[in-house]
């Protein structure tokens, strides 16, 4: 019985889902969904993202967190939209808390829409929210074990972004392995190396990203 309430739940949040991406897409916003165990980075992506594509393409972001406000005021000093949602103890978005956040947004104004989960590794792969992408930042002191032990989000995602690898020097973090790991589940997944730290790799995933775009809504 549990299993059909899952179910249900799950079938209803892909119809709100299918009407997000409708809406984005009469708009023209593309949107990608970004997932990560708290601390992997995904705050410092956003503004790593920003920086370089803040001259060329319009950006909104969405923040997903429990509780606080205190990602949105640190990327709301980049003078760009942005909406908090405090999801109030679930721990993922879902399509519904995303309909409520894309209808007090400025869509017309905004090309790329960043929305940023809430950190957790599990529940957050099984909501769809309207996302044109699903990327996962993986940042290596989390360890190199993590896609054998969250397949489920492996398996989802359309890029990985193995983060904060100026790091490697100092931990345990086989990156072949991890990546050879990642393509048994999930062979077409793009994998990139970065650091917001030191910015190696950002403009790989900005161009990965604008490549995605153009694909989707042709040339700007
Ligand atoms: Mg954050
Ligand atoms: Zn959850």
């Amino acid at each position: 019985m549990e299993i059909k309430v899952v179910k249900d739940i799950l079938g209803a949040n892909e119809q709100i889902a299918e009407r997000n991406r409708h809406l984005l897409d009469s708009k023209n916003v593309f949107a990608v969904n970004l997932m990560s165990s708290p601390g992997a980075g995904k705050t410092s992506l956003i503004l790593e993202t920003i920086k370089r594509l803040k001259q060329e393409i319009k950006i909104g972001v969405i923040e997903g967190d429990v509780s606080s406000s205190l990602d949105a005021e640190v990327i709301g000093k980049e003078g760009i939209p942005v909406i908090q949602i405090n999801t109030g103890g679930e721990c993922h978005l879902d399509a519904n808390m995303t309909y409520r956040a894309l209808d007090n947004m400025p869509l017309q104004d905004i090309e790329l829409l960043l929305i940023e989960n809430v950190g957790n590794l599990i529940c957050t792969a099984e909501f769809a929210l309207g996302e044109h992408k699903k990327i996962l930042i993986s940042s290596t002191p989390e360890g190199d074990d993590k896609p054998f032990k969250y397949p489920l989000m492996f398996h989802t995602v359309d890029a990985i972004l193995i983060n904060k690898t100026d790091l490697l020097p100092y931990l345990r973090f086989d990156t072949d392995a991890y990546s050879r790991a990642v393509k048994g589940i999930n062979e077409k997944v793009e994998i990139f190396q970065i650091s917001c730290a030191t910015g190696q790799g950002i403009q790989e995933w900005v161009s990965w990203l604008l490549t995605q775009m153009n694909r989707r809504y042709g040339g700007r």
